[in-house]
């Protein structure tokens, strides 16, 4: 068996949604669709999740919103004596409750339980589209099989228990085809949880490696993974085939072209993840793989860059050294302030590390580091990693930029870089 995940951008119009339908329809053997909420809708739900939460009023215009946007899709794929319609609403009228009620005090606990409707609607959708169109397909509700801790927005996959639950729910005994939300899981008590923005890739992975599927095919606009951001460089260029090891990298150093989460099953299974495009769909997108299968012989390098980044730089204030024990309690203060950490940089007398710049504002942390150490920062940055690094790419990409520090090893090179993107 498959597992196929679409994003939101693959099902942002009825257009899409028939695109989609084409594409399943030339798939063989059993097969699991995972997809998103469409086009924007997860933002959208934020908003009003937002607004919801801090008791505005103009909730009610972001709910109307979100009606409208679906609504256009269900008129332009379906007759208005079609069921659907009245599934739909009755979606509308779980989601108008919600919003009647007085939110608690946990605003990530009230995110949980609205922001999964963009999933819910959207399966929803597609589901009756493949049925009216010949494609007989099973909607499930993965909240029922896919369990996780109460972590809410970063919620933790229950492995043994959702493998149970999975492999009883996803049997293929009356159909060949399931219909489910990527992104939602649910505690055993079955209150609503969030895998984390973009989880939707992680959840195909989930499924993938519980059902044992031959492969894990994540659907894109893109025609597989380029070797740089098309955002950010000129000239990208697809990369054929890569290991498990090289995207993990990718995705740790920040590239986006899938949740960081999603390797780790799939490489724990050896199941190879297909990035392919549905613009183009005959073509061969990128296979992730083991190191065996990858392509060693052309390692073209990659430029990853990583933005909105603050270096810190902490050191003693009478000159002694940066000993462990400072160190400890430096990255002390970072785990206590949930910061990821993307470089360290020590010399005798300082020690520097770059983080993303907080939603907030670095104040907060500037402050607790001062209680001890001079603290000085500098913003404006970006981290720049190039992965297999030549004389040639360092050339183009770096020659002309102010570097704050820069790392090299065998195959990375990273620099830390004055931002050319415009502040904010
Ligand atoms: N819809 C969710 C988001 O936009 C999950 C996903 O797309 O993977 O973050
Ligand atoms: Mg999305």
């Amino acid at each position: 068996m498959r597992v196929f995940k679409f994003g939101g951008a693959s099902v942002k119009d009825a257009k899409g949604v028939k695109n989609l339908a084409s594409i399943v329809a030339k798939s063989e053997g059993n097969l699991v669709v995972v997809i998103s909420a469409m086009g924007k809708m997860t933002n959208a739900f934020e908003f009003l999740i937002k607004k919801y939460f801090n008791k505005d009023e103009s909730k009610w215009e972001e709910f109307a919103l979100i009606k409208k946007f679906h609504n256009q899709i269900l008129d332009d794929l379906f007759d208005n004596s079609d069921e659907i319609f009245n599934q739909i609403d009755s979606f509308y009228q779980r989601i108008e409750d919600r919003i009647e009620r007085v939110p608690s005090l946990d605003f990530d606990f009230e995110y949980d339980q609205l922001v999964g409707y963009g999933e819910l609607l959207s399966t929803n959708i597609v589901s009756a589209y493949l049925n009216k169109t010949g494609q007989k397909n099973i909607w499930k509700d993965i909240r029922f099989s896919l369990k996780t801790n109460d972590k809410w927005r970063d919620a933790t996959v229950d492995w043994e228990l959702s493998e149970f639950l999975i492999q009883k729910d996803f049997s293929f005994d009356e159909e060949r085809l399931y219909v489910t939300q990527g992104f939602l899981g649910a505690t055993v008590s079955d209150l609503t949880t969030t895998l984390g923005r973009e989880g939707s890739d992680f959840s195909a992975a989930v499924l993938g490696r519980i059902l044992g599927a031959e492969r894990v095919e994540i659907w894109k606009d893109v025609p597989g993974i380029l070797n740089a951001d098309p955002q950010y460089f000129e000239n990208p260029k697809k990369i054929n085939s890569m290991s498990y090891r090289e995207a993990v990298e990718l995705t740790f150093f920040g590239a986006k072209v899938i949740h960081p989460k999603t390797i780790k099953p799939l490489e724990n299974s050896n199941i190879p993840l297909h990035v392919r495009s549905f613009l183009k769909p005959e073509a061969r997108g990128t296979i992730i793989s083991d190191e065996k299968t990858s392509d060693k012989l052309k390692k073209l390098p990659v430029f990853i860059l990583k933005t909105r980044q603050v270096l810190i730089t902490i050191s003693q204030p009478d000159f002694s050294f940066m000993d462990e024990e400072s160190m400890s309690w430096v990255f002390g203060i970072f785990s206590d302030l949930s910061m990821k950490i993307n470089l360290i940089q020590q010399s005798a007398l300082n020690l520097s590390v770059s983080v993303d710049i907080p939603e907030h504002g670095v104040m907060e942390l500037i402050e607790r580091l001062s209680e001890q150490f001079e603290t000085r920062y500098n913003d404006g940055l970006d981290l720049l990693t190039i992965r297999y690094y030549t004389p040639e790419a360092i050339e183009k990409e770096v020659s002309h930029r102010k570097v704050y520090v820069e790392q090299k090893s065998r195959t990375i090179a990273r620099y830390l870089v004055k931002s050319k993107l415009k502040k904010g």
